[in-house]
């Protein structure tokens, strides 16, 4: 087996051919199998699309109930809401992703003093550790952007509790080359295996675990026995509340489209005055670029969203560029609009760019409105305890959100 899923289109319709081609196996199936690290469809492949909402939450969790209902397809409708929770976790507390920079440099720096150490790192991102499933997974991760849930808890357990790296690093290397890598869902998830999620709980990844879930496939030796958890001192922040605008624009606006938020027919109203659209290249994160196939993704999957906005605003000028003030001044200035809306940018390196950008453009007389979807506004606070706290709000939830079937939509 090379990978779970051989080809990833990057169009809105290839994520909603995948959506329909995956729904008959989201019920109880997936609860039975979606550990399993196999060939079967037991994971739908969805994440690079959810990741840039290239196909939204919403419409994956409509068809899922629509399909299946909620009691069958509680286990995938939990999964998709472990996406909000972990993007709600970071942003109400940033830190964590600051804390994750400085966990870079330091891990960078204890490689350049130990030189077993960075001998150990060459040969894990080489995939030539010999540790079998390791190497396959670093390859597999390498040709395709995409590894099965399971084989990244076994992956990141073994790179750090096994052969004890910086986990820091290894979440950078994961998330270079995840398709659907995620600032808050990859960092959160490195953390969550060496402890520091749920504060002294760690994931060990065991020899029998990894036969038994990819059956058969690896029966790695050598594995750690134990799993110290990492400490860090208490958060200064304890809660970060944005207030998130959820209302339209009202008057004419410059439409900004970042690679965050790829579905701009969903987060606009149908009659919102947009006079231009500026397409924007990707923003990588600073010294740590993503992988040659990530890359190609998400400029294809640019070029789909400008293709398709070109259909649903007709005549409206389309631009394609980086996301600076020099580009996006003269953009608003020659569509005659004082107001540039994009999509609320959550935590990570688009966020930091808009967050230099706006006072580059206020000075500039050019204001930017980051409006927010309602599903962020309504999951994130739930993100602040554990997933629990956010589980036994789900039906709540799929009512409010107004997912569920013939259900009556009930206020904030
Ligand atoms: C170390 C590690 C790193 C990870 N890095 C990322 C990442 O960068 N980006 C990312 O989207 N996910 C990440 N995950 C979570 C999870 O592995 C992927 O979302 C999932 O494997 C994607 O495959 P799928 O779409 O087939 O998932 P499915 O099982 O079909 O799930 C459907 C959707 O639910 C969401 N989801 C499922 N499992 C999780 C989870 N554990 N946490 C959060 N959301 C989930 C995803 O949006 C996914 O597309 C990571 C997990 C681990 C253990």
């Amino acid at each position: 087996m090379s990978s779970l899923f051989s080809t990833w289109p990057a169009t809105r319709a290839a994520g909603l051919a995948r959506l329909d081609g995956f729904l008959p196996h989201a019920g109880r199936a997936y609860a039975a199998r979606r550990n399993h690290a196999v060939v079967a469809p037991t994971v739908s492949g969805l994440s690079p699309y959810l990741r840039r909402r290239m196909v939204t939450e919403r419409e994956v969790l409509a068809s899922v109930l629509a399909r299946h209902g909620e009691t069958a397809a509680e286990k995938f409708i939990d999964e998709v809401f472990w996406r909000a929770h972990f993007k709600g976790r970071l942003e109400g507390q940033p830190e964590i992703w600051t804390r994750y920079q400085t966990a870079l440099v330091q891990g960078q720096a204890a490689l350049d003093r130990d030189p077993a150490l960075a001998r150990r790192y060459a040969d894990a991102v080489a995939g030539r550790t010999g540790i079998d499933a390791l190497d396959a997974w670093v390859g597999e991760l390498e040709a395709t952007g995409y590894l099965h849930n399971h084989a990244r808890m076994w992956f990141a357990s073994i790179w750090t509790h096994t052969l004890g790296l910086p986990w820091a690093l290894g979440a950078a290397f994961m998330h270079a080359r995840l398709l659907d890598g995620d600032p808050a869902a990859n960092t959160l998830s490195w953390r969550w295996v060496v402890g520091l999620h749920t504060p002294g709980k760690t994931y060990l990844a065991r020899a029998d675990n990894i036969a038994r879930y990819t059956e058969g496939r690896f029966q790695p030796k050598g594995l750690a026995s134990d799993a110290p958890p990492l400490e860090e001192p208490p958060f200064a922040e304890t809660w970060a509340s944005a207030a998130l605008d959820l209302t339209p624009p009202e008057g004419p606006v410059l439409l900004l489209i970042t690679e965050e938020d790829l579905h701009p027919e969903s987060l606009l109203p149908a009659d919102a005055a947009v006079a231009a659209i500026q397409v924007v290249d990707a923003v990588e994160m600073q010294g740590r670029p993503r992988s040659d196939l990530v890359r190609a993704f998400t400029n294809e999957a640019l070029d789909d969203v400008a293709a398709r906005v070109r259909l649903i605003w007709p005549d409206r000028p389309v631009h394609r560029g980086p996301l600076d003030a020099d580009t996006l001044a003269p953009a608003a200035s020659a569509a005659g609009v004082s107001t540039v809306v994009t999509a609320y940018a959550p935590v990570g390196p688009t966020r930091e760019r808009l967050d230099v950008l706006a006072p580059q453009l206020a000075a500039r007389g050019v204001t930017i409105k980051r409006l927010a979807r309602r599903y962020d506004a309504l999951t994130w606070p739930h993100g602040r305890g554990g997933f629990f706290g956010l589980k036994k709000r789900i039906p709540r939830l799929l009512d409010q959100l107004d997912l569920r079937p013939n259900a009556q939509p009930t206020l904030l």
